[in-house]
């Protein structure tokens, strides 16, 4: 079975490369992609490693890549592009977002809009790193107050999950900020994977708090982004695979699959299997890998 989305300690994950490759073979992954946040590294990384004493399926290079799509901050997957040359433009390219300075700028931003919405903080509210995420520090702080509760949804005030995305890919959210000078565009992103070899598909779509999913997936194939998406993902409800499956079908778009997985830090996300069991045979990606 084939899991093309999985994270390890080179971004969010918890595994290393070596437990991820065990885990991968425990649960029969027989096509492995290891896709982190906005990195190569771990498939620079697997040049020396002795991936058979692990591993016997095969390994795709892939990544995952932050970026912004008409004011919706989205993820690109990349699969099979050359790891050290798109390194170099990663390099050059994401070096302010996920460290500390960043994170406090963003927690600012967050401060600002509350304040320009008299959303209710805590006066002298302050960044922390143990909580290391802006939103979440904000989240739990407006939500001690129940007179901000009048400026959301019910779905909005009960999860801080749907209050990140929504402040990534809403326009029209109290606290929605654009990322355009955080990270870069969308078109940037695929070209680059392209150019190193690569090929691009946009990254669990029904995350992303949208109005309509498929005009958004029609701009994307008619802005020359994508190549497929992710059709089979934990999560995803089977309505939603078959929508995505047909839309493949109709527009000559790749498919692909992955679980998401991030070690055990989202343990019933299980490699190969994601949270029932996604099963995604061979066959879904044999005509473009
Ligand atoms: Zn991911």
């Amino acid at each position: 079975m084939v899991d093309l989305h999985t994270h390890t300690i080179f971004s969010d994950g918890t595994w290393t490369i070596e437990e991820l490759l065990s885990n991968a073979a425990k649960n029969n992954v027989t096509t492995l992609a290891i896709t982190d946040h906005d990195t190569s590294l771990p498939h620079i990384k697997l040049k020396d490693i002795d991936v058979k004493k692990y591993f016997s399926g095969r390994i795709v290079t892939g990544g995952e890549f932050n970026c912004v799509f008409d004011s919706v901050k989205i993820e690109l997957l990349g699969y099979g592009f050359d790891p050290f040359k798109l390194q170099d433009w990663i390099d050059k390219t994401y070096t302010k977002n996920n460290e500390i300075n960043g994170y406090k700028k963003e927690f600012q931003e967050f401060l600002d809009l509350c304040k320009k919405n008299n959303i209710k903080t805590t006066p002298n509210l302050q960044y922390n790193e143990v909580q290391k995420f802006p939103v979440k520090i904000i989240y739990d702080d407006i939500t001690k107050y129940e007179e901000n509760k009048k400026f959301f949804t019910d779905e909005e005030w009960n999860n801080s999950g749907i209050i990140f995305r929504k402040s990534t890919c809403n326009p029209n959210f109290i606290l929605y900020r654009n990322f355009s000078k955080q990270y870069p565009s969308a078109k940037e992103v695929s070209n680059k994977i392209r150019k190193y070899g690569g090929k691009v598909f946009i990254a669990h779509l029904y995350l992303y708090p949208l109005d309509n999913y498929i005009e958004f997936l029609d701009n994307l194939r008619n802005n020359n982004i994508i190549d497929g998406v992710e059709v089979y993902y934990s999560g995803f409800s089977s309505t939603q695979i078959k929508t995505l499956e047909n839309y493949c079908k109709q527009n000559n778009m790749f498919m692909s699959a992955g679980t998401d997985c991030h070690g055990d830090k989202k343990p019933d996300r299980k490699i190969g299997i994601g949270y029932n069991n996604m099963n995604v045979s061979e066959d879904v990606i044999k005509n473009w890998l």
